[in-house]
């Protein structure tokens, strides 16, 4: 283990030294990336040394921008410009997107230097990272286990240092469970804070960009950079993000946490224990905290799994072969083509979902399940809000520690079971915030829901758990 001090302070103070650290996240790639395998493309080493120079030139002559030559990775389902974009899919193997996703310009605006694109779950659909076209990536605490997922390769590279920040996506917790698995901090945004422009589809109604670090205030300071209106994104809302300069940690004795009993009752008893050793030392120093009973819980998934099976179903229609050629292909028509395609380039767990996903929409079944999950999918955001209207909830990340590779894979149910924490913050559309708790004898992870965009207590009550835990800033190498 290795903890390496505060980016934000460095980058305020001027101290931050962009080739030096380059040449660090190089040897670190060049010693771990291979048994990783955290990135599906990594920039020449030759173009990020040019990067890193010119962006110290900068700091020099006293032109740093906010992220000046701070390396970042992309996760491959957010388009860079003339970067490979697969979203973890054979189907997009050679798919390079003409432009840059919002959040990519306003990286590159800010100085932000990318180091890659990252491993994740094909098309965003996973919890593990082992669903990848592109092989698994493994954890770097403990190599024979999953980092979680889908954004499993930007938290596996966070947690090996290669880089400081990082862009996931959430649908469902794919931001917030591979960091609960691999100790890092991630922000699943308020619906409508970040710009979806340029994201490979999977769930819209769901999903966010969002950012992931190594410490709230880190997490913060990229939070600032990719957050906001964008006129080119219909559900794009008017906001200001937290300025991550003035936040300070929250007063204990002016936090009151609410924590939903059938979350505690669902998790294994390592990650109880380390969760509730948090709350007997924030309740130590005067915060109050509160039980209370979330009957909604058995229906989170079955509705979350439902809309977004439905959402995706109707995503993926569009992936016919003829887009994206990819491939070579003897199809005479567009429907051999089409079949072709789709018959050999999505993977298992894709074309479930694609099939579940036209079912529940079929008529007969649509108001049976889509509209009832829909229904359910209310119930739920008016039942959150309502509470986060007076405390934010609190409770584990992931109900249990980081799977072993494979342990997982054989039963969709015990995949999607992972996720029993998360996707209430998607159905509500509210503000989650993961943090580490524990990294002994495994990572184990807080998740914090606030109000919409309650992303400022997110972060403040974020900086008050760091002092107790001392945990920002952590990697395992
Ligand atoms: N595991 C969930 C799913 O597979 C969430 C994934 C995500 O957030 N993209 O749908």
């Amino acid at each position: 283990m290795k903890k390496r001090g505060s980016l934000a302070q460095q980058l305020a103070s001027g101290v931050y030294n962009p080739v030096e650290r380059l040449e660090e996240a190089l040897y670190l790639i060049s010693r771990l990336e291979e048994e990783v395998n955290a990135f599906i493309t990594l920039l020449p080493e030759e173009r990020l040394r040019e990067e890193a120079r010119e962006a110290q030139r900068r700091i020099l002559e006293g032109k740093a921008r906010p992220l000046e030559g701070v390396l970042v990775a992309v996760k491959d389902n957010i388009s860079v410009r003339g970067l490979r974009a697969t979203a973890g899919s054979k189907m997009l193997s050679c798919y390079k997107p003409p432009y840059n996703a919002h959040v990519v310009e306003r990286l590159v605006d800010a100085g932000a230097i990318i180091v890659g694109k990252t491993n994740m779950d094909e098309f965003a659909m996973g919890s593990t990272g082992e669903y990848s076209a592109y092989g698994p990536t493994r954890n770097p605490w403990d190599m024979g286990r999953v980092p979680g997922g889908s954004s499993s390769g930007s938290a596996a590279t966070l947690a090996y240092a290669a880089v400081d920040l990082a862009l996931g996506s959430d649908t469902g917790g794919s931001i917030r469970l591979p960091a609960a698995f691999t100790a890092t901090v991630g922000l699943k945004p308020t619906y409508g804070a970040v710009s979806r422009r340029g994201l490979i589809p999977y769930a819209n109604s769901l999903e966010q960009i969002g950012p992931m670090a190594r410490s709230v205030r880190d997490l913060a300071f990229l939070y600032s950079v990719i957050a906001g209106r964008d006129p080119l994104d219909a559900t794009s809302i008017d906001y200001q993000p937290p300025d991550p300069y003035t936040l300070e940690p929250r007063d204990p004795e002016a936090v009151r946490l609410c924590v939903p009993e059938e979350i505690i009752d669902a998790s294994e008893a390592p990650v109880k224990a380390a969760f509730e050793g948090l709350l007997s030392r924030l309740e130590a120093q005067g915060a109050t905290i509160e039980y209370f009973r979330a009957p909604w819980t058995s229906l989170v998934l079955p509705a979350y799994y439902t809309i977004a099976m439905a959402e995706a179903a109707s995503n993926l229609a569009r992936y016919d072969g003829s887009l994206y050629p990819c491939h070579d292909s003897r199809a005479r028509t567009w429907e051999e083509l089409n079949v072709e395609a789709r018959t050999r380039l999505f993977g298992p767990e894709v074309k479930r979902r694609i099939a579940m996903g036209v079912l529940v929409l079929s008529e007969g079944y649509r108001d049976e399940y889509y509209v009832k999950a829909a229904k359910i999918r209310r119930l739920v955001r008016d039942r959150v809000l309502g509470i986060v209207r007076e405390c934010i909830i609190g409770q584990p990340t992931s109900p249990v520690l980081p799977p072993r590779l494979g342990e997982r894979l054989g039963d969709p149910l015990q995949l999607y079971a992972l996720d029993i924490s998360t996707v209430t913050a998607n159905l509500a559309g509210v503000p989650a915030l993961q943090l580490p708790v524990s990294v002994e004898p495994l990572p184990v992870g807080a998740q914090l829901m606030a109000r919409p965009r309650g992303e400022v207590d997110l972060f403040e009550l974020g900086l008050l758990v760091e002092e107790i835990t001392g945990l920002a800033g952590v990697s395992a190498f």
